[in-house]
């Protein structure tokens, strides 16, 4: 049996998509999905470090985010895989303050899928603690992880046999990556691949 784990924001969700949405009604802040060039919203909305992160705390306390619906590729692409026999596990690098509400969302939207929900530290903050990405995924004995972010993606790459890249527009252009990183627009390439290798 095959362990595949799965990141949450921009692989599960579209997060910025949602994000932006909020940013826009709320802060009448010009912003949209397709041009967040950067995974830094301070960058794209021309805003300090502090004003981004009260506007994005806000969001994480809004409907928007507690009630976000998975993607629709991503929801039936999860059971396939469930259905072709894989182990799932989410692993996310989202704040302290907001894992509970994350368990709560995974359990209502992915009822008895995942059979472990596991949190990281995150790269761009203190704010989320516990071991790196790379770390979680030896410790489970991953094989494969589906991911947005370059850096966690490379760091993986050592620890598992495949790593699928979501590509968005802040992760355009990588250039020349390790052979065992997929670039994939959606999770239905994700399951072309796997069959590919099964
Ligand atoms: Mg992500």
């Amino acid at each position: 049996m095959s362990i595949f784990v799965t990141d949450i924001d921009d692989v599960l969700i579209d997060f910025v998509g949602s994000l932006s949405t909020f940013a826009e009604r709320e802060y009448n802040i010009s912003s949209s999905y397709s041009n967040h060039f950067s995974s830094d919203a301070s960058l794209v909305w021309e805003v300090s470090d502090d004003r981004c992160t009260e506007i994005i705390d806000k969001y994480f306390s809004s409907k928007d985010f507690l009630s976000i619906l998975p993607r629709v590729d991503a929801l039936e692409s999860i059971y396939t895989l469930k259905g072709m026999g894989s182990e799932l596990y989410t692993l996310t690098s989202r704040h302290d303050e907001i894992r509970q509400q994350t368990n709560q969302w995974l359990s209502k939207y992915f009822p008895r899928i995942f059979t472990g929900n596991y949190f990281s530290s995150n790269i761009h903050t203190p704010r989320a603690s516990g071991k790196t990405k790379a770390e979680v995924l030896e410790e489970i004995g991953a094989n494969f992880f589906a991911e947005d972010v370059i850096e966690y993606a490379l760091d993986a790459s050592y620890v598992v046999d495949y790593v699928y890249m979501f590509i968005h527009p802040w992760n355009r252009n990588l250039g020349s990556l390790p052979g065992n990183i997929i670039e994939v627009n959606n999770w239905y390439q994700v399951i072309d691949h796997q069959r590919s290798i099964f």
